[in-house]
This record gives structure tokens, sequence and C-alpha cells, in this order.
């Protein structure tokens, strides 16, 4: 029977960030993934972004994470919010020479990811594995898989994405809705430079994010997030180039002058769910598979990375006052820690597109007024800066940049 400290169920961008963030204090993890490595080692790129929030990237440095990514992220110095191309939108700039955050290539943060987890010392992944049979039991969790191999922990994490098969064998029920909305992604080339600015422009039809990446060789670049009706969708996605960025263009006012596309476009549909509990009986759930949001403010992932910062301060606290790492108290602190602040970024987020969506002139003046006020009001900006930053609320070491 192979043991290690933690057993955790995904392998995608929060499973191996908890490995390493626990295997940097000496814990050690198995990792868990169905899927074949070599198709998520695809290194041409999809066209996939995120924005990393600099909480989140400063743990991604303090855990070894960072030094193994192919470029450094590009700086978000500035995030701009507008009702359409009307005047009179909101902006927040950082005053303390901070970024809000930096955007990365998926592709970059997953080989990071995996190169990192390969390079520790405490981290065992076992790809391409099935699991036939879960015990949660009393004195500890025993994992079976289909080639005969036993694994066991006193903890299991599920990092198993929006469809975990864990959270939902656990009988852990979520909230869920669909937006009714898909999710276009691509990336952008264009005339202009984007000054390091991150564009949120809502329309009715759904809200239009750019969001600015390293200039290439020949040129400069954004990531966009456009979120199109779902019946409009297959239309957007049989556009060809030339057509859909005349699109892109018209979208952002021409302020980045002449588009042309530069990825593939892919589509991803958009839904919002938020587990009741993220945590069991010797389990604890993370990222996606404890909720996933609207990407239009680009925390989904940074959420996941706080539940990571959050779950291992517990763990390797726990594991330094001689407790068993699947003990109910030690779970319950990760429950309290996360729920509140996952919890308000989902409703706010899912706010942000709701109220946006509202068609007509007068929703739009209420809107603009808002904006205006928050603008007005530094305090209230502030908190909406630092939200966006990950630097709200009660902070894990590892997002302050602090080993645990
Ligand atoms: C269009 C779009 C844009 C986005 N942009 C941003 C952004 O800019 N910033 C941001 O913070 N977030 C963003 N997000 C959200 C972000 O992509 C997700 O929150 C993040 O990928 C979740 O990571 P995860 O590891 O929890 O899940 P996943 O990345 O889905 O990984 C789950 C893993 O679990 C494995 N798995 C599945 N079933 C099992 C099983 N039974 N047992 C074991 N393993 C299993 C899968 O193979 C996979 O490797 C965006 C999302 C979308 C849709």
């Amino acid at each position: 029977m192979d043991r290690a400290d933690v057993i955790i169920f995904g392998g995608g961008l929060v499973g191996p960030a908890l490995a390493s963030a626990l295997d940097s204090s000496g814990l050690s993890a198995i990792i868990v993934d169905p899927a074949d490595p070599a198709l998520a080692a695809e290194t041409s790129f999809d066209g996939r972004t995120s924005a990393v929030s600099s909480s989140s990237m400063r743990m991604l440095e303090t855990i070894g994470v960072a030094e193994h990514l192919a470029e450094p992220g590009c700086p978000i110095w500035r995030i701009a919010v507008a009702d359409g191309l009307k005047p009179g939108g909101l902006h927040f700039d950082p005053d303390d020479g901070e970024p809000l955050g930096f955007m990365h290539q998926n592709r970059h943060l997953r080989a990071a990811l995996r190169a990192r987890a390969e390079a520790g010392r405490n981290i065992w992944q076992l790809w391409k594995a099935h699991v036939t049979s879960v015990d949660r039991a009393d004195h500890g969790v025993v994992v079976a898989l289909e080639d005969g191999r036993k694994l066991s922990a006193p903890l299991l994490v599920a990092a198993d994405g929006r469809n975990s098969k864990t959270r939902d064998a656990a009988g852990i029920t979520i909230a869920r809705w669909k937006y009714d909305h898909q999710a276009i992604v691509s990336v952008l080339g264009h005339e202009r430079p984007h000054e390091h600015i991150a564009y949120e422009i809502f329309y009715p039809t759904g809200p239009f994010a750019l969001l600015p990446m390293n200039d290439a060789a020949n040129g400069h670049r954004s990531a966009i997030v456009w979120s199109v009706r779902n019946e409009d969708a297959a239309g957007w996605l049989s556009l060809d180039d030339p057509d859909f960025a005349a699109e892109a263009e018209a979208a952002m006012g021409g302020f980045l002058g002449k588009i042309e596309m530069l990825a593939q476009r892919s589509s991803f549909p958009l839904g919002f769910h938020h587990a009741a509990q993220i945590s069991g009986k010797r389990l604890a759930l993370v990222g996606d598979a404890a909720h996933a949001i609207h990407p239009i403010a680009g925390q989904g992932l940074n959420l996941g990375f706080r539940d990571v910062a959050a779950l291992a301060e517990v763990m390797v606290e726990g594991a330094r006052l001689g407790l068993d790492l699947g003990d109910r108290q030690l779970l319950d602190r990760y429950q309290r820690w996360r729920s509140l602040d996952a919890l308000s970024v989902a409703f706010a987020t899912d706010s942000l597109t709701r109220i946006y969506g509202v068609p007509g002139t007068t929703a739009s003046a209420i809107r603009r007024f808002g904006m205006g006020l928050i603008g007005r009001i530094s305090p209230l900006r502030n908190r909406l800066m630092n939200e966006a930053r990950g630097t709200s609320g009660d902070l894990p070491l590892l997002l302050r940049g602090l080993p645990i």
C-alpha cells in the first residue's frame, strides 16, 4: 500500500498547486488523475489564458512554481470597466507599485505546475489512473485503483473540477445555475499597445473582456473572453477570422486599432455552482470542485489558489501539532476560513453579470451613475481593487508571500 499525508484527486491547475504547497512544508501528496498527461502537455497555444492575481502569484513564487514558468506573466496595471462604449466608466489603478495581476497562458501554468510537482520530493503523480473504490473510514482513507494498487492517507482532497465525482459521491449538494451564455476565448493581435490595461466592456448581450498579454515577436496582443448568448455562439464560431476580428474591433470601438486573430477560437458553456460544504468526513474540496463562477472578473482559478493556501496552512499547522490530518476540527477550520470569501466573490461576480445584462437606457444611466459613485468614493474603490488583487480578508501566509 502506498501512503502519503494527502491523496489529491485531480491534476488540473489547483491539485498540483496544493501538492506543491504541502511539499514546500515537508508534507507528502499523491495526485491521481485519469487524464493522459501527454494531452495536457500539449505545447501549441490553444488560446486559453488566465488572469492570476498578485496574491496568487506571490503564492506561486513562494512554493516554487513561478520559477518553472516559460515566461513572466504580463502585468495588469489598470482595470477599466465600461458600460458598452459609453463614456464615464470606472478604472482601478494601484498606487503602491504592485500590479493588480498577471496574464498567463494556461499551457505555461500547466507546464510549470507539472515541473514543480515532478521536482517535489514528496509528490507522486499517477496519470491515467482510474479509481475503483474510495473508503473514507474512521481511521483513514483507502483508495483502490483499477491496476490493483492501493493508496492510503488521512485525508482525501477533491480537485477534480466542476463535475467532481468525488463531491457527488460524498453526497455534497451544490447550488447550480447556467447563464444561458457561452464564453468565446481567443487571442487578438492589435495595432496599438494595450498599456497593460484589462478592459471589461459590458453589453446587454454579454460582457467582453480584453486582457493584456506579453507582446509577441510580431506585435501587440491581448486575450479575449467574449460572453455571447447560447443561440448565437455557433454563429460567432463559424465566422472566418477577418470577419470575427472586424466584430471584435467594433465591440472595442477600435481603440486598439486594426485587429487580427492570433489563435483558434474555443467556447465554454458558462455556469455557476457553489458547494453547500467544502469538507466532509476525511474530505476537503478545492478549486472548481467546490465552486465555479462566471469568468468575467477572472477570479475562478484565483479562488482555487486561495483554497490551496488556506488548506495547506491548516494542514501544515495541524501536522506540527501532531494532529490527524483528517481531523474534523482542522477541516472545520478550513471550511470556516474559505466559505465567506468564496461566497462573496461568487455573488459579486454573479450580480455584476446580471446588473450589466439589463437592457435599456435607464438601466445604463443607473449603472454609469453607480460607476461614477464608486470612482469618487476611494474606500469603496480600494476595496474592489483589493478583491481583484486577492488581498482582501484574512489572508493565508502563502498569499502574503510567506512560507508556512
Ligand atoms: C472561459 C474561461 C476563462 C477563465 N479565465 C479565468 C481567469 O482569467 N482567471 C481565473 O482565475 N480563472 C479563470 N477561469 C476559471 C479557471 O479556468 C478554473 O477555475 C480552473 O481551471 C479550475 O481548476 P481546477 O484544477 O479546479 O479544475 P480543472 O482544471 O478542471 O482540473 C480538474 C482535473 O481533475 C481531473 N479529474 C476529472 N475527474 C476526475 C476523477 N474522477 N478523479 C481524479 N481526477 C479527475 C481532470 O482530468 C482534470 O485534470 C476561466 C474559466 C473559463 C471557462
